[in-house]
């Protein structure tokens, strides 16, 4: 189990040492963690927030397990030397296309979230959303016409490929839940969407097993707060799942209790080789403090457990104890409790 551990800024070191000691308590066989710096600490370091000597242990690694990178300090640095480049350089120099986020309400948690309880009480979803194309990738640009406007344009565009790869993981992924697919689209409107559509239509007769259905991306986010219990597995492109996996993630409550993977194409040993973050960011205002909820990037590693090492029992196991945790009343200051980072994993352990 080779792991390459980038901690990066802020509350990333904070929350990924705890991450590393849970993983440790786990006596996981052949467990070996390689070092890298990220974001910007890696500037500040060697000048750029992804160096090539981070990249070529990502490269060495099964997995990666990775904190969160910004700070206030690169503000105003050149675009291609923030910290967030590190993660966008990540996924587009290893292909990692398909972003799953799975948004779960934990047992005692409903408070938590933006909805009413009983609503809340009954999230148990995944977003899969793609992660290489869309209207982030295409041609985009600005310009004054001749009359003096300006005008600006992004391209959107997808290949059949690219939807037909995503499709699949989603397919794969409502397999191992609850065996319901809905995809998101604007095929009403968008021929991206029409493209869309069709190609998971026909990777649809591969699963026979799976029921799809399409919904249309506003009607998603309305049926996303208004009964969010009906969502199984939802796969959707870039732009729509950038939004959507947002709002999923306050119908569930804290920031800090959400993970996600970032996977692409390269098989490991165990499963396929991917990257393992929680959703939110580096907390600039809270680091240092202890403050930190570390469940999230917790729950990654579960995540990572399962998808990188095909280890489904102690992926389990962790997630098991991270509910228990929570169901007796462990809270971080993010949930208005008091209890620290290291107490927060501390639970956690003593429960796996
Ligand atoms: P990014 O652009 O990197 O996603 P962001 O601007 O969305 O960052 P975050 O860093 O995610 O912001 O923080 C948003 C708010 O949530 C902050 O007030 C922060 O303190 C809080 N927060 C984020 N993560 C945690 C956590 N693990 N535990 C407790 N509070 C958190
Ligand atoms: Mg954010």
């Amino acid at each position: 189990m080779k792991i390459a551990v980038f901690p990066g800024d802020g509350i990333g070191p904070e929350v990924i040492a705890e991450t590393v000691r849970v993983l440790e308590a786990m006596r996981l066989p052949g467990l070996v963690l390689l070092g890298g710096d990220v974001g910007a600490i890696a500037y500040q370091r060697h000048g750029h927030p992804l160096p090539p000597e981070t990249l070529t242990t990502a490269r060495e690694a099964d997995a990666i397990l990775f904190g969160a990178v910004g700070d206030p300090s690169c503000d105003g640095l050149e675009r291609h030397l923030r910290p967030e480049q590190a993660v966008l350089g990540l996924r587009a120099e290893l292909g990692l296309f398909a972003n799953l986020r799975p948004a779960t309400t934990f047992e005692g948690m409903e408070d938590a979230s933006a909805l009413r309880p009983e609503i809340a009480r009954a999230i148990d979803l995944l977003i899969v959303r793609e992660l290489n194309g869309d209207v982030y990738f295409g041609d985009k640009g600005q310009r004054t016409t001749e009359d003096g406007r300006r005008e600006g344009w992004d391209m959107m565009s997808y290949a059949e490929d690219e939807v037909r790869r995503i499709a699949r993981i989603g397919f794969e992924a409502a397999r191992g839940r609850n065996k319901r697919l809905t995809s998101v689209d604007k095929a009403n409107v968008l021929e991206t969407s029409q493209l869309w559509r069709d190609v998971v239509t026909e990777v649809a007769g591969e699963y026979p097993d799976v029921t799809l259905d399409h919904l249309y991306v506003d009607n998603a986010a309305m049926q996303l707060v208004r009964a969010p219990g009906q969502f199984d597995t939802i796969v959707t492109g870039n732009l729509f799942g950038d939004i959507l996996s947002d709002q999923a993630s306050m119908c569930v409550g804290s920031i800090g209790l959400l993970p996600s993977a970032s996977l692409g194409e390269r098989k490991t040993a165990g499963g396929t080789f991917g990257l393992y973050e929680p959703i939110h960011g580096s907390a600039p205002d809270i680091a240092g403090q202890g403050k930190a909820n570390p469940l999230a990037a917790i729950l990654s590693a579960a995540m990572m457990l399962r998808h990188s090492f095909g280890a489904e029992d102690p992926a389990q196991k962790i997630e098991a104890a991270v509910a228990r945790a929570l169901a007796d009343g462990i809270r971080g200051a993010d949930l208005g409790g008091t209890a620290s980072t290291a107490e927060i994993s501390d639970a956690v352990i003593a429960r796996l």
